[in-house]
């Protein structure tokens, strides 16, 4: 149970998906005090997905920019959000309840919600220049002006944003090989059925792709990188982008008293343990998952927005219902649009329903050990998505999602 303070001064920290819907979902669900967003990047708010996506293959103009701005300027000033950019959070301190940032002011906070999200995995190769990374809208521009020069790409990392950045490289015309160590990296989000015809939909595409294979060193300068697998083999190439995962930004809480742990560990409604009045969202917690027996930390968009809705009620409202995750995750690879409810338990099994090949759409019911119904990932068959949702919610068995979808065929 959390209690409603809808008068009392919010401190967010982290400004993008999580924080900023937070400080609009506290104005329109009528929370009456202070808002203070602050945020480690300079200028407005924005989305990340489309940095791998459409973005990424845009002119680059500036209103093709403003398209991913998550809140006008104009709309922060209507509802009162302060907005601190350009300013990271370089401490905490939750007995006085005051978060400093790097410019050297304090600001307190009578509740504070912590939405630092998360930073691209350090890559363990760095030969000086050519060698990107992509979190952060910058990072998106300059790997942009690195795929306009059409020269040979390696992406290191084969999971949804490597993949997404390879079909990118395609869209421009560079040569582009895509690396990972595991043999099938979507495996795990999607399964091995849906990875299967991924990889396939990349080779069709010219993407080629060395799976199984580490990257043991990258040389170089850009224009002129010489990338060495495991295998032996050398790739030459002009840019190599590195996606190995993200890590969450808590560097910033370091004795602070919160309980870090792979994020910020929360309880189930989202309050940060070890401080009163704190909570944790998006891509940086880690809570007590409902339908699973650990805790998890999310790293995808329509988590951020539900955690912050949730988090705006508890504050502006209070709230006595835990917080419960819809699970749900997309991609867009080429024009497929890859869509995953629910988990996938790697000791369970699957039934497949539609023939990608045949029909162009497929769903994939996942089984856990226990042979219950834990998740459903779908291509390019948003009926079926919607359907196996209500019916993955309602606790249907395995059995009856698999013969609903076939009726949908
Ligand atoms: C390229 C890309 C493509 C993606 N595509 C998809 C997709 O197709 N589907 C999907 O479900 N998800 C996707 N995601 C994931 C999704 O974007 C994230 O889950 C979402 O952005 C999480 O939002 P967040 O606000 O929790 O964290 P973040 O987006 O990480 O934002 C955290 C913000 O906090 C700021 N910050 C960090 N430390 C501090 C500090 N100390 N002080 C102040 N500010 C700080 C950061 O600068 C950042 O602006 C993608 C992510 C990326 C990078």
């Amino acid at each position: 149970m959390t209690d409603a303070t809808p008068d009392r001064h919010v401190v967010i920290v982290g400004a993008s998906l999580a924080g900023t819907r937070t400080a609009q979902g506290l104005r329109t669900l009528g929370h009456t005090g202070r808002v203070t967003l602050i945020g480690a990047e300079s200028g407005l708010p924005y989305d990340r997905p489309p940095l791998s996506k459409a973005l990424l293959t845009s002119d680059w103009t500036p209103s093709a920019i403003d398209e991913v701005r998550l809140v006008a300027a104009t709309e922060l000033e209507d509802l009162a959000i302060e907005y601190r950019s350009g300013t990271a959070a370089i401490g905490l301190d939750t007995a006085a309840k005051l978060v400093r940032l790097a410019d050297g002011s304090e600001v307190g906070y009578d509740v504070l919600v912590i939405a630092t999200g998360a930073a691209a995995r350090p890559s363990p190769w760095d030969p000086g220049s050519g060698v990107h990374q992509l979190r952060t809208l910058d990072d998106a521009r300059m790997i942009a002006g690195r795929l306009a020069l059409k020269e040979p790409v390696v992406v290191v990392g084969g999971g949804f944003i490597g993949t997404e950045i390879a079909a990118a490289a395609v869209h421009y015309g560079c040569p582009v090989v895509v690396v990972d160590p595991v043999p099938e990296p979507m495996a795990r989000l999607v399964g091995p059925e849906i990875a299967g015809s991924l990889v396939g939909l990349h080779l069709r595409n010219g993407v080629q792709t060395r799976f199984g294979a580490g990257v043991v060193g990258i040389e170089g300068r850009a224009g002129d990188l010489r990338v060495e697998l495991s295998t032996g083999e050398h790739l030459e190439a002009s840019t190599a982008v590195v996606g190995i995962g993200s890590v969450p930004a808590t560097a910033w809480l370091a004795g602070s008293g919160l309980t870090l742990d792979n994020g910020v560990v929360t309880d189930e409604f989202l309050r940060a343990v070890g401080a009163a009045d704190v909570y944790a969202i998006g891509d940086v917690a880690r809570w007590p998952h409902a339908g699973r027996a650990q805790a998890v930390r999310a790293e995808h968009w329509t988590n951020a927005g539900d955690q912050a809705r949730y988090v705006a009620t508890a504050i502006a409202r209070g709230t006595a219902a835990a917080y419960a995750s819809s699970d749900y995750v997309w991609s867009d690879q080429y024009d497929w649009k890859v869509n995953a409810v629910g988990w996938r338990d790697p000791r369970g099994t699957s039934v497949v329903v539609g023939d990608l090949e045949e029909s162009g759409r497929t769903a994939v019911v996942h089984l856990d050990a226990e042979g219950a119904a834990c998740g459903v990932v779908t291509v390019n068959w948003v009926r079926a998505l919607n359907q196996a949702r209500r019916r993955l919610l309602a606790g249907e068995p395995g059995t009856v999602i698999v013969g609903a979808l076939r009726q949908l065929l």
